[in-house]
């Protein structure tokens, strides 16, 4: 393709996404299509000789859109949000045209001093202390990963290789396999399940732990599992709290168990995928309390701060158990200037990385700290616009206290009956919701997720419940 061409492409393609993305709401939310529908609809093998532009883009409604779950509909509730934004989608566009590699600092400045300086900047938009921040001199800062599951398995990395460098001062009769067989780390029974798998990908024991009626791990809970797990011979090394769990929004009492890890000496790493981005707003950082207790911290701006996947942002007080203890230096990786920044790829388990610090950067300026404060109130205010049409119908509850952008509510009554409910909603395909279930309680959840969702969409969001729910009580 030439350039001439290309332009034309990209001209085309940006005027077809505005369409896409501003008609949203007249589409389907979900396709009505069925396993194996693609493959019919084009040819068995790939081109020999190079078709237009033209063509490909003649089949994106029919070959792809007819199979898309519009995720950024305004009636798209279902799971948490996914961030879109225009100033992100540019950017992603710049990120493909440089299509640098910034696996360390040389392979291309630029990606390597943008994320230093992107992490400080959204450390102290949300609120973070200073001592996570590069900008305090320390070792201390930012990385973006992919995902919080990843962040969660490096943080546990990171914990197990302090840990393992302790106990082995300690105990220098000890093998590496008697140490690492004695770990074990701790979350939520409720925390999300890339905790667990972080547990089996690093080799160590996960006890999840049972939460009080608010779904919350209280410190007192941790700190008996821990005594327990020491008087056994055990070595506790970790512990994950969730701040707005998958389920139902529950944050987990961050100051208690921040007192129980550090007087422990496990370490503590925070997971607010989600919930993390509403920390731009100063009102929601009590949620937050204790945060410098923690060694290291995440959330997803790719869920809820308007940044398109994958970012997830991750804080380290101590990078140095990370990138010391995985540091495989070959030949051609090293260069002049190693040590006087970072080498990303010592912070993360791929090599490669993607230049995803350009979609901060344009959608921090572009819309400015103010409008994204503005983006999240408005969602939290819209799910509590919800929260009031559902208590107002003595027929429903809800599971949980709405803090964020995420309702928990169900039929007052059996689970049975709400999973007749949710299938009668999602069956009449004009909003899109998923259940959960905590402690044998089946309810649903309603998560405002797109950018575009108004009041009027959540009165069609209550209009369908509503007549769904008369239609199962009918039935009964
Ligand atoms: N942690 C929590 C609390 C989540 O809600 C989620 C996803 O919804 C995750 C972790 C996993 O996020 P990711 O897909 O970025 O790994």
């Amino acid at each position: 393709m030439e350039a001439k061409e290309f332009k034309e492409f990209a001209k085309a393609m940006a005027d077809y996404v505005a369409e896409y993305l501003e008609n949203i709401r007249d589409r389907q939310v979900v396709p009505s299509v069925k396993p194996g529908y693609l493959r019919p609809l084009i040819p068995e093998q790939a081109p020999v000789k190079p078709e237009p532009w033209t063509a490909v883009m003649d089949d994106i409604e029919r070959v792809i859109m007819s199979g898309v779950t519009h995720w950024h509909s305004p009636r798209f509730f279902a799971y948490f949000p996914t961030a879109n934004s225009y100033p992100s989608i540019v950017a992603d566009m710049l990120s493909g045209a440089i299509a640098c590699i910034g696996f360390s600092w040389i392979a291309s400045p630029a990606c390597t001093e943008l994320e230093v300086v992107m992490m400080d900047w959204l450390g102290q938009m949300i609120g973070l202390p200073d001592e996570f921040l590069a900008r305090s001199g320390g070792e201390a800062g930012g990385v973006i990963q992919g995902t919080a599951s990843e962040a969660t398995l490096v943080a546990l990395l990171g914990a197990k290789s302090r840990t393992m460098h302790r106990v082995k001062e300690e105990h220098p009769e000890w093998t590496e396999y008697q140490i690492l067989s004695k770990l074990v780390g701790y979350c939520n029974s409720q925390a999300h399940s890339s905790v667990e798998r972080a547990g089996l990908l690093g080799g160590v024991q996960l006890r999840t732990l049972k939460p009080d009626d608010k779904r919350r791990l209280r410190g007192e809970t941790l700190q008996e599992a821990i005594d327990e797990d020491i008087r056994k011979g055990l070595i506790p090394f970790y512990v994950v709290a969730t701040l707005g769990t998958t389920s139902s929004c529950a944050f987990d009492a961050l100051d208690e168990i921040g007192d129980v890890c550090n007087s422990n000496n496990v370490w503590l790493h925070i997971d607010a995928a989600y919930a993390g981005s509403a920390f731009i707003c100063p009102e929601y950082r009590y949620l937050m309390k204790g945060v410098e207790k923690a060694d290291s911290f995440n959330f997803n701006p790719h869920k809820w701060m308007l940044v398109n996947f994958d970012c997830s942002a991750m804080w380290l007080k101590q990078p140095r158990w990370i990138v010391d203890a995985f540091n495989v230096d070959p030949l051609y990786l090293k260069h002049d200037q190693q040590g006087s920044a970072p080498d990303y790829r010592h912070w993360q388990i791929p090599l490669g990385r993607r230049f995803r610090s350009l979609k901060l950067w344009f959608v921090m300026r572009l819309y400015g700290v103010e409008n994204l404060q503005k983006f999240i109130r408005k969602h939290i205010a819209l799910a509590h616009y919800f929260e009031k049409l559902c208590l107002g119908d003595e027929r429903f509850e809800l599971f949980e206290e709405v803090t964020m952008g995420l309702v928990c509510f169900r039929l007052k009554g059996s689970n049975e009956n709400n999973e007749a409910l949710l299938r009668r909603i999602n069956g009449r395909g004009k909003i899109h919701l998923v259940p959960s279930k905590v402690d044998d309680v089946y309810f649903l959840r309603l998560a405002i997720c797109s950018r575009f969702t108004e009041e009027s969409d959540i009165d069609i969001a209550w209009k369908e419940v509503k007549a769904s729910a008369d239609e199962v009580l009918a039935e009964n």
